[in-house]
């Protein structure tokens, strides 16, 4: 592979085909074959992997509405009234890693005496021990791709068993966009590696309250970098416009936005009437039962007044989106 800054261009390690280099990527993905090529290095990987997509964008016109309909607030014509548009299917970064680690640990544990002392006083004497132990645990790390961007897709629950080979060939059949790492293969390790540790010693200070030595051995069983679908849609409600987010291998809606019905606004807008009377109840009686000056009672209720009157109108005027998640 070669790099050339100035041009911000690749040339594939497998296939010499020319790629484009996109912003924040530390890895790029061939577009012609499908090799991973890693920027710093200038490797290429072999194990590439990707979930297949579960379904074709047009079902989401169904799915959506239907995982609306659970939602209150949501017009009860939102499924006939909709305009789906803007299909987008991108195939998003992870990489996996899978370690089997094993500690031996010494240090000191510390006990609860058995009983001690009279029927009236109990007394509870701690004590501490030595104690040694080992751990051994095999254990699967997603680390997604990028840093800032993309959060709502971060903490994912992703079924890697089911992934496959990837192809390039089926990710263009599916008209899928490839998205690449920010985050490099040796940083991703690190990551990887040190929520092992972190689990590791979770398990250590259970048993022990300090710790005197620790050998430890984290071995790498399997890395891949893994390529997962998702569907971005977008819709039209008349004037308003919304988007959803759908896991594209499993066809499980992840967010979707929605408009709030006339009547929900209409009983919101009465609930922040009937809520402005009952706070002007309370201070008319608060002043009634404990006197007090009039003049700072007004400033009070001015502002709690204010304060509702401006929440309520825009909570009931705005055409707002609401995230259904
Ligand atoms: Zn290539």
């Amino acid at each position: 592979m070669t790099v050339e800054r100035q041009s911000k261009k690749i040339t594939c390690g497998y296939c010499q085909a020319e790629n484009n280099i996109p912003p924040f990527a530390s890895v790029v993905t061939c577009e012609f074959c499908g090799t991973p090529n890693e920027l710093q290095t200038g490797k290429t990987f072999q194990n590439h992997h990707m979930l297949n997509v579960f379904f074709s964008g047009s079902e989401l016109t169904e799915l959506v509405p239907q995982y609306l309909s659970k939602f209150v607030g949501v017009p009860s014509d939102f499924a006939d009234k909709a305009v789906f548009k803007d299909f987008e299917l991108r195939m998003m970064p992870f990489w996996m890693f899978k370690f089997h680690g094993h500690t031996d640990y010494q240090g000191i544990g510390k006990y609860v005496s058995p009983n001690q002392g009279s029927h009236w006083s109990r007394n509870i004497n701690i004590l501490t021990r030595p104690e040694r132990g080992s751990i051994d645990l095999d254990q699967t790390c997603l680390i997604f791709g990028y840093k800032e961007q993309h959060r709502e897709i971060r903490d994912e629950k992703i079924p890697v068993g089911s992934k496959e080979a990837f192809d390039i060939n089926s990710v263009n059949k599916e008209g899928g966009q490839i998205y690449d790492t920010e985050i490099g293969y040796n940083e991703a390790y690190a990551i990887a590696e040190a929520q092992v540790k972190n689990r590791h010693n979770q398990l250590i200070f259970r048993e022990i309250s300090k710790l005197d030595g620790i050998k430890q051995d984290i071995d790498m069983k399997e890395v891949s970098y893994l390529h997962v679908p998702f569907y971005r849609v977008k819709y039209n409600y008349g004037n308003w416009e919304g988007e959803a987010l759908v896991d594209a291998a499993r066809g499980k809606v992840l967010r979707a936005e929605y408009p709030i019905s006339r009547t929900h606004r209409f009983w919101g807008m009465m609930s922040v009437i009937i809520g402005l009377a009952l706070i002007a109840l309370a201070v008319i009686f608060i002043i009634d039962v404990f006197s007090i000056q009039w003049e700072i009672a007004g400033y009070v209720a001015a502002v709690v007044f204010g304060g509702l009157l401006i929440f309520g109108l825009k909570e009931t005027l705005t055409k707002k989106k609401v995230a259904a998640e």
